[in-house]
């Protein structure tokens, strides 16, 4: 039983690491064009992002070997709004579903993948590149196509979500 339970276990611990992440062109094309540099953005899975982020509130990260940025990661959810915003930046589906909560979480994606976009130029000053990253949100917006209501309402979470976070990614402008 001990010897089965083991089996399993290694055989789950080393499953995800066989590419259980998805990436979209248009994510890599917003994050190419802001980092000034070809950009990978891998979204995880869930089981993928759990191993590495067990109960904590992170959106997405950037991977460096060494000084070097590699590639950008994101969040299964950070992802999926993300997605959301890019296919209907203009909520033309008008589900009811795309309300104000949908939109936080669209502004929360959307500095989160900035925000990696800019690590990815090899700068690890959180609070440097998250100015730059709130820099960028109107420019992003307008490339993405939205407009009108839903510009400004993704743009206001975005802010709203910047203001909150710690110390050291506030004052970098
Ligand atoms: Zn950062």
């Amino acid at each position: 039983m001990g010897a089965l339970l083991a089996a399993l276990v290694a055989a789950l611990a080393l499953a995800p690491s066989a590419g259980a992440f998805a990436v979209f062109p248009r994510f890599d094309e917003l994050a190419s064009r802001y980092a000034g540099r070809p950009v990978e953005v891998r979204c995880y899975d869930l089981d993928e992002w759990h191993a590495d982020f067990p109960g904590l509130s992170v959106w997405g990260y950037t991977a460096f070997r060494g000084d070097e940025p590699q590639y950008v990661v994101l969040a299964p959810t950070t992802c999926l709004y993300m997605l959301w915003l890019v296919v209907d930046p203009n909520d033309r589906l008008a589900t009811k579903l795309n309300g104000p909560w949908t939109r936080v979480e669209m502004g929360r994606g959307l500095l989160a993948l900035l925000h990696e976009s800019f690590h990815m130029t090899g700068d690890t000053n959180e609070s440097r590149v998250e100015c730059r990253a709130v820099e960028a949100l109107p420019s992003a917006l307008d490339s993405l196509g939205a407009r009108g209501a839903v510009r400004e309402s993704v743009l206001a979470a975005a802010l709203a979500f910047h203001r909150q976070l710690p110390a050291v990614y506030q004052g970098g402008c």
